[in-house]
């Protein structure tokens, strides 16, 4: 995390890299286990900005330079601990505004923090606060208008100050890899995946320059959708960013992959390079990742956990 300085061309900046909880597990932490849960006990022992253990929901931020000097900020989804991640690297990371928000699905880890979107609305030349545009399936957008009623055009009267409300320019895109949509200058590709056998959930594919597939939330791909992300397809992947929640399978039903899962998911896929999101408290950064170098090196794909305010340059 040396980076400090405004990074001059795109990148991406993982905001959260945890599961729906957050880490520390507060169960961890009120019913300690004997012996104590390790990654949970030891969350707490640095600072969460020098602790890769401490993990907030996973959301990612793309700082995309459009032209010249012109960034734009396009944030993927905004969960339970969207104000801490925005105190804390926002702050660090100087990310002065967000542009459009995209959202993968309608769970709480997703879309919670919406409610604070205030604070990040970007400002006109009068230093106005203007809608901010919210991309997401019907569905999910139903959904999010049901749980913040404010956050629908349709609850503003004339007579309001539209500065002292949050206002939100939804743009209704399709679960269908075929039907790209533009955010804030940046191309996206929706990616239907499954996340529960009853629920589809989206990832984003984006990138001219170098490909990017964001999927945060996936227990299944769709042939279709894996298709259009491997390296079958000819253009092979140059950063594959995926669910990994839990480190064994549970005998649940599960709602996510599981470590050995991903795994398999990133031999197919073969992307360039891949990081892994999501993590619940079975993974302890830096062994998980000091067992990912062997794998990498056994099966020619760097793969490494993520953390939380880990910036990646990238052209996009
Ligand atoms: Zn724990
Ligand atoms: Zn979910």
């Amino acid at each position: 995390m040396e980076r400090t300085a405004k990074a001059d061309g795109s990148s991406l900046i993982f905001l959260g890299t945890g599961c729906s909880t957050g880490l520390p597990s507060p169960r961890c932490l009120i019913h300690p286990s004997d012996p104590p849960c390790p990654v949970c006990s030891y969350s707490l022992k640095l600072p969460p900005q020098h602790n890769p253990n401490y993990r907030c929901n996973t959301s990612l931020l793309i700082d995309y330079l459009v032209a010249n000097d012109e960034h734009k900020y396009i944030l993927i989804d905004a969960g339970k601990t969207f104000r801490e991640q925005v105190l804390r690297w926002f702050t660090f990371h100087k990310i002065p505004r967000l542009d459009s928000i995209l959202l993968t699905h309608d769970h709480a880890d997703a879309v919670l923090g919406l409610s604070d979107l205030h604070c990040v609305r970007p400002l006109d030349s009068n230093g106005d606060v203007n809608p901010i545009s919210v991309y997401a399936t019907q569905e999910c957008c139903d959904s999010v208008v049901l749980k913040f009623p404010h956050l629908s055009k349709k609850v503003h009267k004339h007579h309001e100050d539209i500065g002292q409300v949050t206002q939100v320019d939804w743009r209704i895109i399709q679960n269908d890899c075929h039907k790209p949509f533009i955010a804030s200058g940046l191309q996206v590709c929706p990616l239907p995946v499954m996340h529960g056998e009853d629920y589809v959930a989206l990832g984003f594919l984006f990138g001219d320059k170098c490909k990017v597939a964001y999927v945060s939330d996936v227990s299944r791909f769709p042939s279709t959708t894996e298709y259009i992300i491997s390296k079958e397809t000819g253009e092979q992947l140059d950063l594959l960013i995926l669910d990994t929640n839990c480190i064994y399978l549970n005998g649940q039903k599960n709602t996510h992959f599981c470590f050995p899962e991903t795994l398999d998911a990133v031999r197919r896929i073969c992307p360039k390079r891949a990081l892994l999101i999501g993590m619940n408290h079975g993974y302890d950064h830096h062994k998980i990742n000091k067992d990912l170098l062997e794998w990498s090196e056994r099966e020619g794909i760097p793969v490494q956990l993520a953390h939380d305010g880990l910036r990646v340059p990238i052209e996009l």
